[in-house]
C-alpha cells in the first residue's frame, strides 16, 4: 500500500480522444493546485522532447533496474519492446508541494492507479465521439505512422469495453463542452 498524503487526477482514454489536450487545459487553471506526473519511458525521445519535462528517458537496462527496486507505483509495456511508468518519487514530490498529481494515462495503467489510490483519486475516462472521429483525430494529429495508427486503433477498441470502470466518462465532441466539464469534475472532486 503506497503512502498517501495528497489527490490525483486521472485521465485515461484510447490515444487520439484528447486526453493531453484537456489536461494540457487543466493545468493552465492555476486555481486548481495541478501538477503532471512525469512519468518514465524507455523509448527514446521524439523531437522537442526533454528529459524531465516530457519524460524521464531511461535506458531499457535502467529501467528494469528501478522495476527491482520498487521505484515504481505501475508500469506497463505500453506497446511491445517500450515500457512506461510512474515513479513513487515524482507522486511524493508533488504532494511535497501541496498540489494535487494530475495523470494522462493509457487505460491499464489510469485504472491500475485508481485501485492503488481509492476514493484519494478521480478517474475520468475521455470518450471519444465515435471510432471513425478518433481515426480522424489520430490521422489529423500527424504523429503517426499509418503502422502506429492500426495499432493505437485496435487497443482503442479494447479500452473502450473499461470505460465503465472509470469514475466518470467524460465525451470528448465539443472541445470548450469538454473542457468546461473537466474543470467542474476536477473542481468538485478537490472541493474548491
Ligand atoms: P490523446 O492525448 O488522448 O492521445 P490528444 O490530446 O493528442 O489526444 O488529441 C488528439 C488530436 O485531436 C489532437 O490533434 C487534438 O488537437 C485533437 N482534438 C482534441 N480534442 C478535440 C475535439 N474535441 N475536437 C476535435 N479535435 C480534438
Ligand atoms: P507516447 O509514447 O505516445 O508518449 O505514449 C504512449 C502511451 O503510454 C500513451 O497511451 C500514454 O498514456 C502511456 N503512458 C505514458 N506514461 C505512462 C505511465 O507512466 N504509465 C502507463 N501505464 N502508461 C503511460
Amino acid at each position: 500500500m503506497p503512502k498517501i498524503s495528497g489527490k490525483l487526477i486521472i485521465f485515461s482514454a484510447p490515444s487520439g480522444s484528447g486526453k493531453t489536450t484537456l489536461v494540457r487545459h487543466l493545468l493552465t487553471q492555476e486555481e486548481l493546485g495541478l501538477e503532471f506526473s512525469i512519468s518514465a519511458t524507455s523509448r527514446p525521445p521524439r523531437g522537442q522532447e526533454q528529459h524531465g519535462k516530457d519524460y524521464y528517458f531511461l535506458s531499457d537496462e535502467e529501467f528494469k533496474q528501478r522495476v527491482l527496486a520498487g521505484d515504481f507505483l505501475e508500469w506497463e509495456e505500453v506497446y511491445s519492446g517500450t515500457k512506461y511508468g510512474t515513479l513513487r518519487s515524482e507522486v511524493e514530490r508533488i504532494w511535497q508541494e501541496g498540489k494535487t498529481v494530475i495523470f494522462d494515462m493509457d487505460v491499464v495503467g489510469g485504472l491500475n492507479l485508481k485501485g492503488l489510490y481509492g476514493d484519494k483519486a478521480l478517474a475520468v475516462f475521455v470518450m471519444p465521439p465515435s471510432l471513425e472521429e478518433l481515426e480522424k483525430r489520430l490521422r489529423g494529429r500527424q504523429t503517426d505512422s499509418e503502422d502506429k495508427i492500426r495499432q493505437r486503433l485496435a487497443k482503442a477498441r479494447k479500452e473502450l469495453g473499461r470505460s465503465d470502470r472509470f469514475d466518470h466518462i467524460l465525451v470528448n465532441n465539443n472541445l470548450e463542452v469538454a473542457k468546461g466539464e473537466a474543470h467542474n469534475l476536477v473542481k468538485i472532486f478537490l472541493g474548491k
